[in-house]
């Protein structure tokens, strides 16, 4: 393992040369050590945003909001990030029950009473509520949505310990800083300052930390949909999803997500004789998979405009470059979309899966011995559909395609549910739009439909008028670095984005 020299973790390398016995104190000691390093930290050496090319906010409106110091706040919570960072919840296992115990103690410190679901057995969530009257009006509540659990990481492939909360040159390193603690820690953030200013709400603001948000399992907020639905049932939701997107020390735009891809996994099966092989055979199996594989990979499906990505790409034009603009105006003219369609998906792959279904071979499994022809050949296709589009559909091309009697198209049971989108006109997501252009002066706010999944869709499903968006301005290199090593977030960037979100659920929730 590599060592590492770090502001926080400059005794880690001592505490791993101490016996075993030693180490739960070791390792207790050295976050405490590590935390109040962190707090120092904030205090005496955060840039100023400016400096660090994130705007700062307007002046607060005088109203109940400028009461709230948020950069206090941001500081409290940049300790709670990096807290739930340092408490490891891979899934799969996910083990989100710590996460969950903490996450409930800085509540229940607050005097919000939280409540600790069980999922699954060591798995939780936690849901606590302001209430705005004695009896609670569904319709008119809004939900803040995070979840607790995050995807391994390949500690050796990281500079830092992924799970050590590191900071380097002005971000805090760690395994869930984007995805999706930065979120959780500011949804907390919110609540609390709600809470500990006494905000006369005009609806009921619910918080809920989620598990096996990653898998999307037996855990997942399906079967907490199913089990405990009224116990956070409420028609508008923020979650994450959507991105506050920076460039060259600037923030772009802003895409707030409103729809999402469906993900669906298809399993080609090509199956032949056995046998041995110095005998090779017409029909073995790994070759029909590869001819299939290979002719999937070069198929492209339809293009579907839906009018969010409509909108999107109208609004991304306004603020591009004269040329990639002139192709985005193209998309669905009869002479260009075509070409226009071809140009944008190779300038961005996300684009590209945006306007079409896509579809990602993702695995492959043939074979048990060198020496020895496999009787079937399989593998995973990753689809992701536009929503409303139907798999059979797709998969009636690709059999027309392989157009091959030994190969099977399956599709696997853990696939998604189309969810209808959310409104564009909804006062949510007015408010939403309007704090967001505040925050960001210049940078448009557009609708967005996201190629990835998220807990949305779910909510969507039970009539949740639900917005993704992360509120931390990042750029795309860090976006990258999402679900890959070495992931970290701004700390300038995360106390902005604190800011934004206490803002728009003030705007939406606090009563003028
Ligand atoms: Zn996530």
């Amino acid at each position: 393992m590599k060592q590492i020299r770090c502001k926080t973790f400059a005794d880690s390398a001592a505490s791993r040369t101490t016996t075993g016995a030693e180490d739960g104190l070791v390792n207790r000691n050295r976050k405490k050590r590590a935390l109040a390093h962190l707090a120092g930290y904030f205090f005496a050496t955060a840039l100023p945003l400016a400096a660090q090319g994130i705007p700062q906010s307007s002046p607060p409106a005088p109203t109940a909001t400028s009461l709230w110091d948020t950069a206090a706040l941001a500081r409290e919570a940049n300790v709670w990030l990096a807290q739930l960072i340092q408490i490891n919840t891979t899934n799969p296992p996910g083990n989100e029950q710590a996460a969950a115990k903490y996450v409930a103690g800085i509540l229940e410190k607050e005097g919000i009473t939280p409540e600790i679901l069980e999922v699954a057995p060591g798995r939780n969530a936690v849901v606590a509520r302001l209430r705005n009257a004695a009896i609670s009006d569904p319709a008119r509540a809004l939900l803040l949505v995070a979840h607790l659990d995050v995807v391994g990481a390949e500690r050796a492939r990281w500079s830092v310990d992924p799970f050590g909360a590191v900071i380097k040159d002005g971000y805090i390193y760690g395994r869930g800083a984007l995805d999706d603690k930065s979120m959780l820690a500011a949804n907390l953030a919110t609540i609390i300052t709600l809470k500990r200013a006494n905000a006369r709400l005009n609806r009921d603001v619910i918080f809920l930390a989620t598990a096996d948000e990653e898998g999307g399992g037996d855990a997942s907020i399906k079967t907490l949909i199913a089990r405990n639905w009224d116990k956070f049932a409420a028609g508008y939701a923020l979650n994450e999803g959507g991105e506050v997107i920076m460039n060259a020390g600037k923030v772009r735009y802003v895409a707030v997500q409103a729809s999402e891809k469906v993900s669906v996994n298809v399993a080609v099966v090509a199956k032949g004789t056995a046998g041995h092989a110095s005998l090779p055979t017409k029909d073995n199996p790994v070759a029909h998979l590869s001819a299939a594989v290979s002719k999937i990979s070069s198929y492209s499906a339809p293009v579907h405009f839906t009018a969010i990505v409509r909108r999107y790409f109208e609004g991304l034009a306004a603020i591009s470059d004269d040329e990639i603009a002139k192709w985005m105006r193209s998309l669905e003219t009869s002479d260009r979309g075509e070409h226009a369609q071809r140009v944008i998906s190779e300038a961005n792959p996300e684009w590209g899966s945006m306007i079409r279904d896509s579809i990602a071979p993702t695995m492959l499994n043939a074979g048990v011995r060198p020496n020895v022809i496999p009787g079937e050949a399989r593998a995973i296709l990753n689809i992701r559909l536009l929503p409303g589009d139907p798999i059979d559909v797709l998969l009636g091309e690709l059999r027309k395609l392989v157009n091959d009697p030994q190969v099977r198209l399956d599709v696997q049971p853990d696939g998604g549910l189309a969810a209808p989108p959310s409104s564009l006109e909804s006062d949510f997501y007015a408010a939403i739009s309007k704090v967001a252009a505040e925050e960001f002066p210049g940078a448009p706010v557009l609708p967005y439909q996201s190629p990835w999944a998220t807990d949305s869709a779910q909510l969507r499903l039970h009539n949740v008028q639900a917005y993704g968006l992360w509120p931390f301005p990042i750029t795309g290199e860090d976006l990258k670095r999402l679900h890959g090593d070495d992931e970290r977030i701004s700390i300038a960037s995360f106390n902005k984005g604190v800011d934004v979100l206490v803002h728009i659920v003030s705007e939406f929730a606090v009563a003028k």
